[in-house]
């Protein structure tokens, strides 16, 4: 199964990556993800990168096409994948074409801008694994520690209400586009995702086994 998630940021689309990719044993591809670690690493595309995310606006897309091409490539991803946060942009969504690789569904997590504004503000992250908490909807078990590797919580830079405001524009120029695009072929599935999160995973996996 490949899979794209789409969603504006904040509607949940990294925690539903995390069930299906469970569910069906096959590796999540998250570009945001990838770029923090390369900003971690200190390389020369997590420098470049840097810019744009902290301001909230999109990477350039010859950056992340190469990133995913890069990463669609190994071995792991041959019998399937999530994308979550790829493709972002229509061009971005050509070049996926244009590598061949055929997406069999595009569920779109639909939230209300005002939702995702409250959701955002309250999200912590792990520095070191990527795993995504709530203050008040998924707390870890013990306040601000990861529940996977125990190392500190931390709110993301964009995650500020200034920069979400940016993102969630940037979100409705660009990406929404993509629903039309994946709409034209068949492909898309709009799963409801305003209530709680066990309500979004059983529409998610619904969809996923349609
Ligand atoms: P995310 O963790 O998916 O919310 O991504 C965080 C940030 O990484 C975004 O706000 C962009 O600056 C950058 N980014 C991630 N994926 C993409 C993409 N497909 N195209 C452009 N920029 C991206």
């Amino acid at each position: 199964m490949k899979l794209i998630l789409l969603g504006a940021p904040g509607a949940g689309k990294g925690t539903q990556a995390e069930i299906v990719s469970e569910h069906l044993n096959i590796p999540t591809i998250s570009t945001g993800n990838i770029i923090r670690e390369a900003l971690k690493s200190g390389t020369e595309m997590g420098l470049k990168a840097k810019e744009y995310m902290d301001a909230g606006k999109l990477v350039p897309d010859e950056v992340v096409i190469g990133i995913i091409r890069d990463r669609l490539a190994k071995d792991d991803c041959q019998n399937g994948f999530i994308l979550d946060g790829f493709p972002r942009t229509i061009p971005q969504a050509e070049a996926l074409d244009r590598m061949g690789i055929v997406i069999d569904r595009v569920i779109d997590i639909e939230v209300a801008d005002d939702v995702i504004a409250q959701r955002v503000s309250g999200r912590r992250v792990c520095p070191a694994c990527g795993a995504s908490y709530h203050v008040d909807f998924k707390k870890p078990a013990k306040e601000d520690v990861c529940d996977k590797c125990g190392d500190t919580l931390v709110q993301r830079k964009d995650d500020h209400p200034d920069t979400v405001k940016e993102r969630l524009q940037v979100y409705h120029d660009q990406t929404e586009p993509l629903k039309d695009y994946y709409a034209n072929c068949g492909k898309l599935v709009i799963v409801e995702g305003q209530e709680k999160v066990e309500d979004t995973t059983k529409l998610t996996l619904a969809a996923v086994e349609a």
